[in-house]
């Protein structure tokens, strides 16, 4: 319905107007009955809706309405398939649709930045590419439904110590690459309604007070029209957070912030337009929710049931299948040990925390599906309360292990080991679940460990063991969800969007990480993830994009449609790939971008496309990408945007960031080359590598070179001459010229570089 928000904005009082920057209560925004301005609810997120009706809280103590809970976000990502995160995005809007809440407090895009941060089940990957796509599509599905999302939380906001005071300090191009990029993508194309600003301070400054972030970058230069709104208590100082361009103060507080919002704009120390402006966001997002609202609707817990055991599946990583152990074959006996199969861990801790509209029982789910030709038996083999190895415990799960043909063991971490609100400080399993597992393996050779947990583990046990799944925190469906890639009813066809280290020391962060009281320095700089482990030859543990499948694929006939183009152009990519193997499966198409020549400090190589792809055996298919400026670009931080090199590049088509199977080059040539100035002190390799003056330098030095000795010994070893050169500045022409060239002249050759530098552009 068209409204006159202008005209509302008018009629109300300055009160009024405060009010609407802060929350009703927990989950509600203030009404304001006299002008017929409703209330909305917005409410958690990310994967599942946690509505609570009676008392609220933001970390999941209290109860809340039963919702599906789909796999967290770590899992979705792994799924690399943006088709089936909008369907689960579109049934997330439709829940909503159905209990009456107008924004879902996700998706989160935090990078994961070390694999301790307590959050990182929440968050999709350590590459922004990645992680802002899977976001997008969040974003689009649940945004279809007439229903808005929260973006959060932006940004920097990559572990959970004193994550409401700490200063996370980042260098600009770092910020953009890696931080910012993650959110980037899904603000300009999916266009969240609202956008949650982090709890903490970003080079100095409170997220929820940082104009850089929330104004100059997320409206100005992303184009977001939505409302800014605050993490749940992240507000510092109300008054600069709104000038700032944080529009919504949630929860509500009883009016402390309205009233400085009211103080400050009588006191002309705030001006009303920037208040007004708030209001007219807020107006706007509230009428669009309230337009939206579909009063009748309803949902299919059976069919969102159904539809979250295929996202556990396909976000699935096989990690290993060592004689193709998996799948299991439909007889024999079949040992099910591990508390968790009874039990199962999949959800995390927190504010996403989820009453679930009914759970998978992993053991029985596999009874069903392993049929009467199977005989399963079933030890917990630890306990759920603690980490306390228990020896009777571990003997029943070896007894029926060391008699069976094939033994699975459930372990992961429980939700006390990870969880809103703090991080991990080690990578290990709890000892009685790693217990486990030494134990079966001894009895048994066909061992295959299923793991729940939100992020990466240490493995000491690796070889010990033939398969390893890991499931993430698979949700309500998780059970049926591991009983069809177990039993080989689908392909597993998830792929890590993580790298696992083989220690928690190899992390890039490891020594910055979380920081020393309030102040995080993100010393890594660039090199997170698989950009640290490649720049440093560090094998991991299993790589970023690694995953498994029971069939096998083929890759044939990567080709760009050019070889060289302009940054302002576009290539496009395609290649062939083909089920070679004997069942149905997918396979996620990975292309990198490499910058072969760069002058700049780069990671090897850089994720910028993907395609998720179902073949029978035999089929085959082209896949296509299209490239643009941002696939080649870094941010230069002169320039204050992104730039590309001159230069050619490499293309590469992957099965994971360590399995390139094709690679072409293309050459790129830059819009926007760098004017260069030459002075002084510009150095004399930096003048020869222009090919546009180096003619001119050269020139300049042979006019010198009889008569100088020093020009004279160089003629010996013209290559350590020229590599003793390289570094000089051009004032050594004076210095070491032997008085044959006088400043002047040299100041009349630096003018004949900057006229031949200058003239080209
Ligand atoms: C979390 C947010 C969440 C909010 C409301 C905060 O503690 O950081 O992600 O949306 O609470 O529950």
């Amino acid at each position: 319905m068209a409204r006159d928000i202008q005209a509302l904005i008018a009629q109300m009082t300055l009160e009024e107007k405060a009010a609407l920057c802060s929350g009703l209560d927990f989950w509600h925004t203030q009404p304001i009955e006299r002008l017929n301005i409703p209330s909305v609810m917005l409410t958690d997120g990310p994967h599942g809706l946690r509505k609570q009706s009676g008392s609220g809280d933001h970390l999941g103590l209290h109860d809340s309405v039963p919702a599906t809970c789909f796999p967290s976000g770590a899992a979705l990502a792994s799924s690399w398939d943006r088709a089936l995160i909008q369907e689960v995005g579109k049934a997330l809007g439709e829940e909503c649709q159905a209990e009456g809440v107008a924004v879902l407090l996700g998706p989160a895009a935090n990078i994961k930045r070390s694999p301790l941060c307590g959050r990182n089940f929440e968050y999709f990957s350590e590459d922004p590419y990645l992680s802002s796509e899977i976001a997008t599509a969040h974003i689009e599905g649940v945004q279809s439904q007439g229903v808005g999302t929260s973006l959060k939380h932006f940004a920097v906001n990559n572990q959970e110590h004193r994550r409401m005071t700490t200063n996370a300090l980042v260098d600009e191009r770092v910020l953009r690459e890696i931080y910012l990029a993650s959110f980037e993508g899904a603000v300009v194309h999916a266009q969240p309604w609202t956008v949650m600003c982090a709890y903490n301070r970003v080079n100095g400054e409170f997220c929820s007070e940082n104009a850089y972030l929330l104004t100059d970058i997320l409206r100005n230069e992303w184009g977001f029209d939505g409302i800014v709104v605050s993490d749940w208590g992240a507000v510092n100082e109300r008054v600069p957070g709104l000038a700032a361009g944080l529009d919504l103060e949630m929860p509500g507080n009883g009016g402390v912030g309205d009233r400085k919002i009211v103080e400050a704009v009588r006191s002309g120390a705030l001006d009303e337009a920037v208040l007004n402006r708030a209001v007219e966001r807020l107006l706007t997002t509230v009428f669009r929710a309230v337009d939206a609202r579909k009063p009748d609707a309803s949902y299919d817990p059976d069919a969102h049931h159904a539809l979250a055991r295929r996202a556990a599946r396909e976000s699935m990583v096989l990690l290993k299948n060592a004689d193709a152990i998996l799948p299991l074959k439909r007889e024999g006996r079949l040992a099910v040990v591990g508390a968790f199969a009874e039990s199962p861990r999949y959800q995390g801790g927190g504010s996403s925390h989820i009453n679930p509209t009914r759970l998978d029982n992993i053991r029985e789910e596999l009874v069903k599906a392993a049929g009467v030709d199977v005989d399963v038996r079933y030890a917990p083999g630890y306990s759920l309360d603690g980490d306390d190895v228990q020896p009777e415990w571990i003997q029943e799960a070896k007894d029926i292990a060391g008699q069976a043909d094939v033994a699975v063991v459930f372990a992961g971490l429980p939700e006390r080991y990870e969880s809103e609100g703090y991080d991990r400080n080690h990578l290990q399993l709890p000892g009685n679940h790693r217990a486990l597992i030494e134990a079966v393996a001894s009895v048994q050779p066909n061992v295959i460990v299923v793991l729940s947990n939100g992020a990466p583990i240490e493995m000491p046990w690796l070889d010990n063991v033939k398969g390893v799944l890991e499931c993430y925190l698979g949700g309500q469906a998780l059970g049926g969800a591991i009983a069809d890639v177990l039993f080989g009813d689908v392909s597993p066809s998830g792929k890590l969007a993580e790298t696992f280290p083989q220690k928690l020391s190899h992390n890039p962060s490891y020594l910055n990480f979380p920081g020393e009281g309030d102040k995080v320095e993100y010393k890594e700089g660039l090199f997170v993830g698989y950009r640290y482990y490649e720049a440093k030859d560090i094998e991991p543990l299993f790589p970023f994009g690694h995953g498994l499948s029971y069939t096998t694929f083929e890759y044939t006939g990567l080709t760009l449609d050019k070889t060289a183009m302009r940054d302002d152009e576009l290539v496009a990519v395609s290649v062939t790939v083909k089920n070679t193997g004997a069942m149905t499966g997918q396979e996620v198409v990975q292309l990198y971008v490499a910058d072969d020549e760069s002058s700049v400090i780069r990671p090897r190589k850089e994720l910028k496309g993907f395609a998720k792809v179902e073949l029978a055996p035999g089929e085959s298919r082209k896949v296509e990408f299209t490239l643009g400026k941002r696939a080649f670009a870094y941010y230069d931080v002169d320039l204050r945007d992104w730039r590309v090199e001159t230069g050619h590049f490499a293309i590469a088509i992957g099965k994971s960031s360590r399995d390139i199977v094709l690679t072409e080059q293309i050459y790129v040539e830059s819009t926007h080359e760098k004017a260069r100035t030459y002075h002084v002190n510009s150095t004399i390799g930096d003048v020869l590598a222009n090919p546009q003056v180096a003619p001119i330098l050269q020139q300049f030095m042979e006019s010198f070179r009889r008569d100088s000795d020093f020009m004279d010994a160089m003629k010996d070893n013209p290559e350590m001459g020229m590599a003793l050169m390289k570094y000089m500045p051009l004032r050594a022409a004076t210095t070491f010229g032997g008085g044959l060239i006088t400043e002047e002249q040299l100041r009349q050759f630096i003018d004949q570089l900057n006229q031949a530098a200058g003239s080209r552009a």
